[in-house]
């Protein structure tokens, strides 16, 4: 059998506790289109978290930008053929990091929504920290790029939400009494109409799963592994 010839960069570390799971996913990917002992050409840059979660907080994008775009280059130098922001809420500098380097990203927001097209959804909800609940740079590309109805759960929900994800996720901690709150506020987002729930945060994977609800979810973290293993043996 032909092996796969192509190399993935990967700008990780945000968090790490999801990058982990990337490079297990991408690797069953592998596994499974190729079989035998082959598996996915990797090259990773993995960032510390920690100053740049202070920089959102700060809201110094630019600044933030200019570490992944840091990383990028190093992965061209490093032989990747395309490379991915393991992060959705980071594809807030996507532009700025896509222009400083030549080879081209695997977006996360564009991953997500050939999925949902592809299933036939049109209304469906999100879940992430609260830059990609509430800002355009993720919702108004599923919107225009793929023609989806995008809903978010309340402003008290969201806090919710987004604050599991940087106090729990992002640290390892699978809370219990956490899990029940996504659960319910899955159920909410179902009820208002939602077909799917995308799981717009790299670390949501790690609190529900589809086997804890009947509504259906969609982990970016396996559509953006998925992707990039179709793109390895293509
Ligand atoms: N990994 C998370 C995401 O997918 C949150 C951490 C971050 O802010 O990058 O949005």
């Amino acid at each position: 059998m032909e092996g796969n010839v192509k190399t993935i960069g990967l700008i990780a570390g945000m968090s790490w506790e999801s990058s982990e799971l990337y490079y297990r996913a991408i690797n069953e990917g592998i596994r499974d289109k190729l079989g035998g002992l082959h598996s996915a050409q990797i090259v990773m840059v993995s960032l510390d978290f920690d100053p740049i979660e202070k920089l959102q907080a700060q809201g110094n994008w630019q600044e933030a930008g200019a570490l992944l775009v840091s990383a990028a280059k190093k992965l061209e130098r490093a032989g990747a053929d395309a490379f991915m922001i393991c992060t959705n809420t980071m594809h807030k500098v996507a532009a700025q990091v896509e222009r400083a380097v030549s080879i081209p990203l695997l977006h996360i927001a564009d991953e997500t929504g050939a999925a949902l097209q592809h299933n036939g959804f049109s209304c469906v909800a999100l879940l992430g920290t609260a830059f990609t609940m509430e800002e355009d740079f993720y919702k108004a590309r599923l919107i225009d790029k793929f023609g989806l109805q995008v809903i978010v759960p309340d402003s008290a929900s969201r806090d919710i939400v987004h604050n599991v994800i940087y106090h729990e996720l992002c640290l390892g901690k699978v809370n219990p009494a956490s899990k029940a709150e996504y659960l319910k506020i899955v159920e909410g987002l179902s009820e208002r109409g939602a077909e799917a729930v995308i799981l717009g945060c790299t670390e949501i994977g790690l609190l529900i799963q589809q086997d804890d609800t009947d509504v259906l979810l969609l982990d970016t973290t396996r559509l953006h592994a998925q992707a990039a293993a179709e793109f390895l043996v293509s």
